[in-house]
């Protein structure tokens, strides 16, 4: 069975003999990951990690802080969470 390909360069499909075939028009790697890609990835990485990581080698008064602010969103997202149920769940 043969696989199919985009091309990210040029956008043309190429029939897949092996992997890290180059596409046949353009002669640029078709597997490969491009930086933007890559860039984008991390990026969504990072916006799902809200919560601040506490470093155990940080001054007490930093870790005191960083853990006040994960807790004023564990609060935030719930007071957010009841407004949601009592608008969809409530009277009315
Ligand atoms: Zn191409």
């Amino acid at each position: 069975m043969q696989r199919e390909a985009k091309c990210k360069h040029c956008g043309e499909w190429n029939i897949l003999s092996n992997e890290n075939v180059p596409c046949s028009t353009c002669a640029k790697p078709l597997s490969e990951i491009s930086a933007d890609e890559k860039a984008s990835l991390e990026r969504r990485n990072l916006a799902g990690e809200i919560k601040i990581r506490i470093n155990p080698n940080d001054p007490w008064f930093l870790r005191m802080l960083k853990r006040m602010f994960n807790l004023a969103q564990l609060i935030f997202l719930s007071i957010l969470s009841f407004i949601l149920w009592v608008i969809f769940a409530g009277p009315g």
